[in-house]
């Protein structure tokens, strides 16, 4: 075990409805069991089998506007008809502590987080095609007919952000998708910027 102690990195994950965010941070989770995932705040109703406080934090939009008031979100926004928000506190003590940390957010919160915090990492995730991406959304069978085509209607405007993102990643495969991840995230941790305090201990005649 390493005693060099490095700044965390927060991985921020987006892309169009349906490309396999959730899936990819799923899996990619199994194989990072140290990666912290943020909560979000959400107004939208919980889905068949979403627990609230494990999928989502499930709020009115009263309550939902009372937190944003009282300044407890990092970034929030209204995506598809509903209200969505990340948690600060969490956010600040993970970093503090020099844990990774992943937040799934769409397209709004990823650009305002690295307005907020310019070493966050923003990997945007791709379906092979925009015929598969609807077909996937159609298949997940989780959104109503209007909900289903206000997302498929949003796809190929959302891909015009990519531009701003540091990483693509194409969700075909789903182990290489989320092997591609894992690199960024591996990579993006020996940045020599996360790592001044291994040039400290060295000089110092300390083992890293
Ligand atoms: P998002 O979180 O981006 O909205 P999901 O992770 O819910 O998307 O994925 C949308 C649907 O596509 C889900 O039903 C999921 O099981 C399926 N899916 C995700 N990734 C893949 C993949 N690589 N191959 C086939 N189906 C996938
Ligand atoms: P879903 O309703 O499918 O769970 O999520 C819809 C969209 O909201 C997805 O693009 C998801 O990444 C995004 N989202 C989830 N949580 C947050 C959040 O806290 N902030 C923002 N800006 N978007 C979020």
């Amino acid at each position: 075990m390493s005693n060099n102690k490095r700044a965390g990195v927060l991985l921020v994950v987006s892309g169009p409805s349906g490309a396999g965010k959730g899936t990819v941070c799923t899996a990619l989770r199994k194989i990072r069991e140290d990666l912290k995932l943020s909560i979000s705040v959400t107004t939208r109703q919980p889905r068949n089998g979403e627990v609230d406080g494990v999928h989502y934090f499930f709020k009115t939009v009263e309550e939902f506007a009372a937190m944003r008031d009282a300044g407890e979100f990092l970034e929030w926004a209204e995506v598809y008809g509903n209200f969505y928000g990340t948690p600060i506190s969490f956010v600040k003590k993970t970093l503090e502590e020099g844990s990774d940390m992943l937040l799934e957010i769409d397209i709004q919160g990823a650009l305002n987080v690295k307005k907020l915090i310019p070493e966050a990492v923003l990997v945007f995730i791709v379906p092979p095609s925009i015929e598969i991406l609807h077909k996937r959304l159609a298949a997940r069978g989780t959104e109503t007919p209007e909900a289903l085509a206000l997302r498929c209607a949003s796809a190929t405007a959302e891909l015009d952000y990519m531009e701003h993102y540091d990483y693509l990643v194409i969700n075909d495969e789903l182990d290489r998708a989320t092997e591609d991840v894992a690199m960024i995230l591996a990579s993006e941790a020996r940045r020599v910027s996360r790592n001044t305090h291994a040039y400290k201990m060295l000089l110092e005649g300390k083992e890293l």
